[in-house]
């Protein structure tokens, strides 16, 4: 586990204990009920995954194009950082769900955003806020770099001339924070940066700064060729008089099928999915339950998952309320 006590020489900072009357006025928002640990968790594998999401793409598939391929190749080509998904939104959607608006972009912070609907807020358009990048040759660079900034908000990081020891003297907004590394001028959270976004490159203390937050890349991706998998376990509730039960499940776009059963002598079964590349993956579950008193109950779920090559999900089913119900949650895991 990483301890950012010990990184007491500064920089590209935090985003801690901050005044959120403060933070308010800035170019991004904090909930003011959620200032306390704001780096989002690594997985038991040392890498941090972030699921992203689109609220309303419609229309935008060049422009979000443009973001993802911005993002993966700056902060998640150094930081041990894998941002996922990036398709439209659904209700229940983790990670960061970014709405595509003509406003001034901004961004929640941190793990805080994780979820909440309109999270960040992107700029496609520039008719109300900075119109010079209307123009064509200028859209996409703004488009991105911007992007890379509020990334950076989302990742947890404050704006750099807000530090106390910023040189900053026209934008600066002195609050406190944990410091990554030095001052940095050229960081693309700076405002005083000449550059505006530094030019949508990240500089080294940004780098330095965020594999101090998350950990450096690893050296080797995991290639999209790798195969995933989905193993789908059901266990058989005995207790509440259950003595057999039959399961067909499909995955996927070509709903690849598994059956299988549990009864008294095998209560759990599995089976198992795989998959090569990463994408969102849905699901259909029938199930046909027999209880003591003779009779059979029908089941049925369906649902999508976001799914990332190289990585393996333990999935179990489960009933969402009592043992009868018709339908039920897969509780993915
Ligand atoms: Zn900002």
């Amino acid at each position: 586990m990483r301890s950012w006590k010990r990184t007491a020489t500064p920089s590209l900072f935090l985003l801690f204990l901050l005044s959120v009357s403060v933070i308010a006025q800035g170019d991004f928002r904090l909930d003011a009920s959620s200032i306390s640990g704001w780096q989002w968790p690594a997985s038991s594998n040392g890498i941090t995954y972030i699921p992203v999401c689109w609220e309303n793409p419609g229309g935008s598939q060049q422009e979000t194009g443009w973001v993802r391929s911005k993002i993966l190749s700056t902060w998640g080509s150094v930081a041990n950082v894998n941002f996922y998904g990036w398709g439209t939104c659904q209700a229940d959607s983790r990670g960061i769900r970014i709405l595509i608006a003509d406003t001034r972009s901004n961004s929640g912070i941190g793990r805080f955003m994780d979820g909440v609907r309109n999270g960040m807020e992107l700029n496609f358009t520039f008719r109300n806020f900075s119109p010079s990048c209307q123009a064509a040759e200028r859209r996409p660079s703004c488009i991105t770099s911007v992007a890379l900034h509020e990334f950076g908000h989302a990742l947890g990081l404050m704006h750099e001339q807000d530090r106390a020891d910023s040189t900053c003297k026209t934008e600066s907004r002195k609050t406190g924070g944990l410091l990554l590394t030095e001052y940095d001028p050229n960081s693309v959270m700076n405002y005083c940066n000449p550059r505006w976004n530094n030019d949508g490159v990240l500089s080294a203390l940004d780098v330095v700064g965020i594999q101090r937050l998350y950990g450096k890349r690893a050296a080797v991706p995991v290639p999209a060729a790798v195969s995933g998998s989905v193993t789908i376990k059901d266990t058989l509730n005995v207790a509440a008089g259950q003595r057999w039960e039959y399961i067909v499940m499909t995955l996927g776009t070509n709903d690849s099928r598994r059956d299988f059963r549990v009864d008294t002598s095998k209560p759990t079964a599995s089976a198992t999915y795989s998959f090569t590349t990463s994408g969102r993956y849905c699901f259909k579950l029938w199930s046909n339950t027999l209880y003591a008193d003779g009779k059979y109950y029908d089941g049925y779920g369906e649902g999508c998952w976001t799914l990332e090559a190289g990585r393996s999900y333990a999935v179990e089913i489960r009933f969402r309320k009592g043992t009868r119900d018709r339908y039920f949650d897969i509780v993915l895991e």
